[in-house]
């Protein structure tokens, strides 16, 4: 449940309601809003115990959350969260552009597709150093090495770092080099990672399992959310269902409803959700008119020789394409080629 406080209320007040949760063994979380506090009180069965604030004043209301998750959704939170992403603003009014390499190749390569991808108003970096492949004979990645060519290609161009990290135990050297973490689709249910993750702080780019329901979505963010950790981004990449022409299926309706039963921002990534460069354009226009806040796109310079994902990344000219129909469609709202 939560507990809206009036804004009248003084802050001794605002405690007075967080001691008396503590002492039914729940967990407070407050949050001050535009005029008021608001405390999420999270616990199991948490609103049978609200008689217990009833003789507590500056109360205004005391509202059940419905759903399944809590600190996720909109009824705890009316308000958009906006994710600072080591400066850049995810969540808000401009369209981030994250980009780059499917994995870190070389530190040539990566270098090269940072520097245009930021020449092309891209804020975010993108590129895998630990690998989710479906084969164990498929190129892993990097590892370590691969995080140190990602923050030197930071240092080199301005740009902000997201990178993946597939174990509980890697999350302290990865969030070491990152700005922010990723946790693929294949981990999306992996609970002592998510549990890590929000330890951690760092922000997460959290993707949909590419089998799970919105709802199993917005519960493994909340595990996230439930550690402390308040910045996370939601990225819509595909779902498995019947039709194998595409590698999956964009499902572009969670966009729109993840705004509504959440305050979470959410991003698309088109590229694993076609599987197919001459589709990743279309669909990033698609997604960003549904409502995205972001996009998550693989480029490579020669895709031809990617290790990993080649057939649906854009080459240089399909990204300026794309940034070029994107500032068209959002305008002023997207950043600027620099
Ligand atoms: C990726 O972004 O390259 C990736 C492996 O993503 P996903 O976890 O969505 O498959
Ligand atoms: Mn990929």
């Amino acid at each position: 449940m939560i507990i809206v406080m009036s804004h009248q209320a003084t802050s001794a007040q605002v405690q007075a309601v967080v001691d008396r949760v503590k002492e039914i063994g729940l967990r407070p979380e407050v949050s001050f809003g535009e005029d008021r506090a608001v405390i999420g009180v999270i616990g199991a069965n948490a609103y049978a115990y609200r008689e217990a604030f009833s003789h507590l004043p500056a109360i205004q209301e005391i509202v059940p959350i419905t759903k399944p998750y809590k600190l996720a959704s909109r009824e705890f939170q009316p308000r958009d969260t906006v994710v600072d992403v080591g400066g850049v603003a995810v969540g808000g009014e401009e369209v981030v552009v994250m980009a780059g390499p499917c994995s870190v190749e070389s530190r040539e390569m990566l270098v090269e597709t940072a520097r245009h991808v930021a020449g092309q108003g891209a804020r975010i970096l993108r590129g895998g150093a630990f690998k989710p492949r479906t084969s164990p004979y498929s190129f892993q990645g990097l590892g370590k090495a691969g995080l140190e060519m990602l923050a030197q290609a930071r240092e080199e161009t301005g740009l902000r770092v997201v990178s993946e990290v597939l174990s509980a135990s890697d999350v302290e050297l990865v969030s070491a080099y990152v700005d922010m973490l990723q946790v693929g689709t294949r981990n999306m249910q992996n609970y002592t990672l998510l549990q890590e993750v929000g330890r951690c702080g760092k922000p997460v780019l959290l993707k949909r399992g590419m089998s799970a329901t919105v709802e199993e979505w917005l519960l493994a963010a909340e595990y996230i959310l439930s550690q402390g950790n308040r910045n996370v981004v939601l990225c819509e990449r595909g779902i498995r269902t019947f039709e194998t022409s595409t590698r999956f299926t964009l499902d572009l309706n969670s966009v729109p409803l993840v705004r509504e039963l959440s305050h979470l921002p959410v991003i698309v990534d088109p590229s694993q959700g076609t599987g197919r460069w001459s589709l990743v354009r279309p669909m990033s226009l698609a997604a960003v008119a549904a409502g995205a806040h972001g996009l998550l796109i693989e480029v490579h310079p020669r895709p031809d020789e990617a290790l990993s994902d080649g057939a649906q990344s854009l080459d240089f000219d399909g990204f300026d394409r794309l940034m070029h129909d994107l500032r068209r469609l959002v305008g002023a709202t997207t950043a600027q080629p620099a």
